[in-house]
């Protein structure tokens, strides 16, 4: 390997907060329907069919999808890979935030940012500490009762 050359890292940071958003819904219609198409991207992150159109042309010339004769659109390896790793995040910030009764809208909103910025170890660090509380009610109980008296 030559100085300065380095293989693609997916993680935090590599790729834009949209490049990760599109390859997360891809996967997920792949997984839910068996295929993605332009319109159902559209929906799923509410704009328009253009922008899906150019993205896509852009997310294959980056390497992260390809189009396959009667499948369709799918996920090159580094592509499942960022979309699979945005999904854990997700699923983990989300896990966290519902243990304290938070409005699901405002949890979704929040996570939709957070997921993007997050760190491997923090988490780490939020994922380990919703397991515990799992397990020790008496702790979220005493965080709900501190928004509630902050009026949050
Ligand atoms: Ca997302």
């Amino acid at each position: 390997m030559t100085t300065g050359e380095s293989e693609i890292q997916p993680g935090v940071g590599t790729f834009s907060p949209a490049v990760e958003d599109y390859l997360e819904q891809i996967l997920r219609l792949i997984n839910e329907k068996g295929y993605a198409r332009a319109v159902d991207i559209a929906a799923a992150l509410n704009i328009s069919q253009a922008s899906v159109t150019n993205m896509i042309k852009r997310l294959d010339v980056e390497g992260l999808l390809k189009h396959e004769k009667y499948r369709g659109m799918v996920l090159t390896e580094t592509g499942e890979e960022i979309a699979k790793s945005i999904t854990q995040r997700h699923q983990i910030l989300t896990d966290f935030l519902t243990l304290f009764g938070l409005d699901d809208d405002l949890i979704n909103r929040d996570v939709e940012g957070m997921e993007h910025h997050i760190s491997a170890p923090t988490l780490k660090v939020i994922q380990e500490l919703t397991l515990r509380l799992k397990s020790a009610p008496e702790h979220v109980q005493s965080v709900k009762e501190a928004l509630k008296r902050d009026g949050i």
